[in-house]
């Protein structure tokens, strides 16, 4: 059977490669799931100079008909989640049901940045008696976007449908790791846009060099982690391109002694195991009172010893394997570094198929009894599924141990009390804050500009706030002639 292919998306042409990227299925070593066509410097120029000459039309295109295409990609998106879904999952090793309503989640996403670029587009106009001042909001240029593996097309429509709703044109270059399904929904949204509006470029660090360091580029929206931020960040200085970066978390979890055991364990399970660990604003660290640890922890232990890791197309699964060789390899290692170094890490979960444990990158979940607040498996980012628990005795040290880190992505606290849990999210270092759950409701969503503090990014996205990093201001003022004034 002839693999699948999926060639590069240049002004609306699919153009092959100069190479092909075999894509394996993680969960099944011995799969190939297709080919993916690596794009040459040569190639980049070409994208980046269809995508600066579409920039020409479609920046002044009506608002209302760059609001009305946004409402037809949303409505594509839900169309096509049930076909995508099963690509997706074979590609990245995320579970069928998460990446259906991954694209779900984009389509509203495209939705929330449709509703909102009118009114965030008008221009701010002021007047008095010598002069009339507009303050107006113009796109930037050509935007490229570079995207991790873990949520491809969240984190994409994340950065197209405000760049896009703005009037700019974009180039995505997706994960080596999951590009596939990504790149059949990207290459259908372009086909009702304009050609050059949004392209697709394959490739790894040569790729993203050649983009991020294109004088046409005028912003890099970037979603990753923090040492490829550091290359574009310098790549980009040469022609002072604009960048913003979406980055690593190490969310800490604060559990007050008066919080709902029986809704908080499920809660902080779900968001620290979903896709095995691997998003950014997962639950990383927890820290617990003291007086209810015990019980919180074995009841933790049992809601994590109800995981079934298997393959991501096998029904019975809600845990699949991690999505790269280094990925996993990394969270291994790490998890033998804490062992050694005497922490009780305890696998818990049961692999659905213990025979074919080897055959993909499968880790059990893990839990880490009493870790040292200041070991190595609570400071870094582990970014797969094993989560320290972490006892503390009163809420000072908690709040200090929650902020000792150097990124300050989400966090979230769990309290019946909304004033005393009020007051220890107003201290947190970090970009978010969710109480009583691990994520935000669908209000959060699309009020709340997403990002963080310290190492864990530059910028924001979503909200009126999102949508204001893909303009420019422009302030035009009118001297009134003499006699008007
Ligand atoms: P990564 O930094 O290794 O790769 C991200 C992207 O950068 C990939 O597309 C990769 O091909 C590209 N890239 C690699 N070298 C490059 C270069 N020199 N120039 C330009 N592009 C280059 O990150 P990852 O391993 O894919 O993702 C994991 C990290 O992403 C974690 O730290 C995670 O927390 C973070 N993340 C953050 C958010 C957020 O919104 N804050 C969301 C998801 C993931």
């Amino acid at each position: 059977m002839t693999p699948l292919r999926i060639e590069l998306l240049i002004n609306n042409q699919e153009v092959p490669g100069i190479a092909y990227q075999s894509v394996m299925d993680p969960g099944r070593h011995a799969e190939q799931v297709g080919e993916l066509a690596q794009a040459s410097v040569a190639q980049v120029d070409d994208a980046v100079r269809a995508a600066h000459a579409a920039f020409a039309g479609w920046s002044r295109t009506p608002v209302d008909e760059r609001v009305r295409l946004l409402q037809a990609i949303a409505t594509l998106l839900d169309a096509q989640a049930p076909q995508v879904a099963e690509l997706m999952a074979r590609e990245s090793g995320m579970l069928v049901p998460t990446c259906r309503m991954e694209v779900a989640t984009a389509a509203h996403i495209v939705r929330d940045n449709a509703a909102m670029a009118t009114d965030f587009l008008a221009p701010d106009v002021r007047e008095d008696a010598a002069s009339w001042v507009s303050v107006e909001k113009r796109p930037m240029g050509v935007v490229v976007g570079i995207i991790s593996w873990n949520a491809p097309v969240v984190l994409t429509m994340r950065k197209l449908a405000p760049a896009l709703a703005c009037g700019n044109t974009i180039i995505i270059k997706p994960s080596p790791t999951a590009a596939m399904g990504l790149s059949l929904l990207l290459r259908q949204i372009a086909s009702i846009l304009p050609p050059g509006v949004v392209s697709v470029l394959h490739g790894d660090a040569d790729v993203g060099t050649a983009l991020t360091t294109h004088p046409l580029v005028r912003k890099v929206s970037f979603t990753g982690g923090g040492k490829v931020a550091s290359i574009i960040m310098r790549n980009a200085a040469a022609s002072m391109k604009d960048v913003q970066f979406e980055l690593g978390g190490n969310d800490p979890a604060i559990v007050l002694e008066d919080a709902d055991i029986d809704e908080v364990v499920p809660r902080i399970a779900g968001g620290a195991f979903r896709r095995a660990g691997q998003f950014c604003f997962a639950v990383k660290r927890v820290y617990v009172p003291e007086s209810i640890y015990d019980d919180f922890f074995a009841r933790l232990a049992r809601e994590v010893d109800a995981f079934r890791v298997g393959h991501p197309l096998d029904a019975a699964a809600t845990m699949g394997p991690m999505n790269n060789r280094a990925q996993w390899q990394f969270v291994k290692d790490l998890i033998a570094r804490a062992r050694q170094a005497g922490e009780d890490v305890r696998e818990l979960g049961g692999l659905l198929e213990p025979s074919a444990a080897d055959a993909g990158y499968y880790l059990r979940p893990a839990l880490v009894h009493r870790a040292d607040p200041a070991s190595e498996i609570v400071q870094l980012e582990q970014f797969g599924p094993v989560l320290p628990v972490v006892a503390y005795r009163d809420e000072e040290s908690a709040i200090r141990m929650a902020n000792d880190n150097e990124l300050g992505l989400g966090s979230s606290v769990w309290s019946r009390d909304r004033e005393r849990a009020l007051s220890i999210a107003r201290r947190l270092d970090a970009g978010m804050t969710f109480i009583n759950q691990a994520g935000a409701s669908r209000l959060g969503q699309r009020h709340i500009p997403f990002g963080g503090v310290k190492q864990s990014g530059i910028g924001r996205e979503s909200s009126e706030i999102g949508m204001g990093e893909y303009i420019e201001y422009h302030g035009i003022n009118y001297h009134k002639p003499a006699a008007q004034a």
